[in-house]
């Protein structure tokens, strides 16, 4: 009986997880997305708690409420632009888990179990032990990288790839004997091998892999969460973990798929590793001259304007530049001015960075627009405001096929009459590389905080 309402509710938060997922695809669905999602976890957890033998409540119910604590107190501390680490670390807690769950497993067989089923369940401990050990390994290294704790620079060490291969050969043969084990030492000693193998692999991989391809390694690494949760669901025999982790496994790679082709880097040479090894080619040195101007001079263009076009970048997310913008792009509307913002997939450190800033300065969806909407349109705009991008808007990805960034689709904003870029230096962004539009005839360059520029803007433009 019990079991029955189990499954019924287990099939409640998959239907959940499968709505919130929808609904975190759009910014207007993405708080009921997040809805959806609290109440799958948490029939999932009841459900769980309801149908599992000999649980205490008493230590879950502790331990759950530690867990929120801190789950509380992070979220409310951490910065946007910190949320590629955030995520990393969770990612290493998931792999941690199908470790440690891997490991009980095995040292708390379960009873009846022999032939063929035995060989099945000791091959999920395996592999979930080693998606899991990957994944752990991976995320806690990439979240040094992003904090800054260790460089950003890829680790490129001879016979790199010659290494990685060994080591799955090692994890492989290590497997044979784990699973050929005559006593529960043997098997024991194996796998616990085996995981330190892994994490050599998982420190290795990441430690190839330069800063500027970091956000995709991230959202790998959360689709090998996922994997690893399925494996272990297969271990505890819980479908509910298996579809779960299925989702998150394959949102997490089909992620990481819209991330590489809108940065045109092949999903191989991202794992691979390496970028960011070449020193940046500056198509810009060449240069000219870069014209400055003031924040008077750019409320004057502004007001001439009937076509403006707003592109933010990963300086706005820094700068908290987006209520200012927000009231900016009102004023603008009342004086009879036509303002869209144009989006790039990969504007700031995650996808839909940009759009949740957006909407939470209250700007109105449907003047927010995507890179393939709106890169016509520039060519009739009057003026282009871009605030704190810089990758996203460089000319040499198209142009030079020498830059590290070279096919990288951008928004074409240097066919508009005139640019203004508001970034606090001539500094490079993200991928270390200069930029060609800074130097352009039509671009006009204002200097410094985005936020104190946005606010001197708002100011000129009410008088
Ligand atoms: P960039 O990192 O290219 O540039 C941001 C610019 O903002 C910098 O040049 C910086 O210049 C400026 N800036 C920083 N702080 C401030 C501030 N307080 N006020 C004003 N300006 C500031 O950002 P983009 O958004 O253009 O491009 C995103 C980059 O991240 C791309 O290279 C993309 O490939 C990469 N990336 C993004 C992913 C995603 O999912 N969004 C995933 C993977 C990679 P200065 O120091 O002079 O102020």
């Amino acid at each position: 009986m019990l079991n029955g309402i189990g499954n019924v509710a287990y099939l409640g938060a998959s239907t959940l997880f499968i709505l919130s997922l929808r609904g975190l695809s759009h910014p207007a669905t993405a708080r009921r997305g997040n809805l959806y999602g609290m109440l799958g976890m948490l029939i999932a957890v009841a459900a769980t708690l309801m149908i599992a033998p000999d649980v205490s409540l008493v230590i879950v119910l502790v331990c759950a409420a530690a867990g929120a604590a801190i789950g509380a107190l992070l979220a409310q501390r951490v910065a946007m632009t910190q949320m590629p680490q955030l995520v990393a670390i969770l990612h290493s807690f998931v792999g941690l888990a199908a470790v440690v769950t891997g490991v009980n497993s095995y040292l708390a067989p379960v009873a009846g179990l022999s032939g063929a089923e035995q060989v099945i369940h000791e091959c999920e401990i395996y592999l979930g032990a080693l998606i899991g050990t990957v994944t752990f390994a991976g995320s806690i290294v990439a979240f040094l990288k992003l904090q800054g704790t260790i460089g950003g620079k890829p680790l490129m060490l001879p016979g790199r790839h010659a290494l990685n291969l060994a080591l799955v050969a090692l994890a492989v043969v290590l497997g044979y004997r784990f699973l050929t084990a005559p006593s529960l030492q043997a098997g024991l000693l194996a796998l616990l091998t085996m995981i330190v193998v892994a994490g050599l692999l998982g420190v290795h991989l990441v430690m190839a892999i330069g800063g500027a391809d970091m956000p995709v390694v991230v959202s790998m690494l959360n689709s090998y969460s996922g994997w690893a949760a399925a494996a272990t669901g297969f271990m505890l025999d819980n479908d509910l973990l298996i579809t779960t982790g299925a989702l998150v496994g394959s949102s997490g790679a089909i992620l990481s798929y819209i991330m590489c082709r809108a940065m045109n880097r092949s999903f191989i040479s991202v794992i691979l590793g390496g970028f960011g090894t070449t020193k940046a080619v500056s198509v810009a040195a060449a240069g000219g001259e870069v014209i400055a101007a003031s924040v008077d001079e750019v409320g004057v263009l502004l007001r001439d304007a009937s076509d403006v076009i707003i592109v933010p970048g990963y300086g706005m997310a820094v700068a908290q530049a987006q209520s200012t913008i927000s009231e900016i792009t009102r004023q603008l509307v009342a004086m009879g001015v036509r303002v869209r913002f144009g989006i790039h997939p990969v504007a700031g450190r995650l996808p839909g960075h940009m759009n949740v800033l957006l909407a939470e300065a209250k700007v109105p969806y449907d003047i927010v627009l995507e890179m393939d909407e709106i890169n016509d349109d520039f060519s009739h705009a009057d003026l282009v405001l871009v605030i704190g991008a810089n990758d996203i808007v460089n000319p040499g990805a198209l142009e030079d096929p020498a830059s590290p960034i070279a096919g990288m689709p951008v928004l074409e904003v240097w066919k508009a009459r005139t640019v203004v870029v508001s970034k606090r230096s001539m500094a490079s962004g993200y991928a270390g590389v200069d930029n060609p539009l800074f130097y352009k005839d039509n671009t006009r360059m204002l200097f410094g905080d985005a936020k104190a520029s946005v606010d001197a803007l708002l100011k000129s433009l009410a008088v």
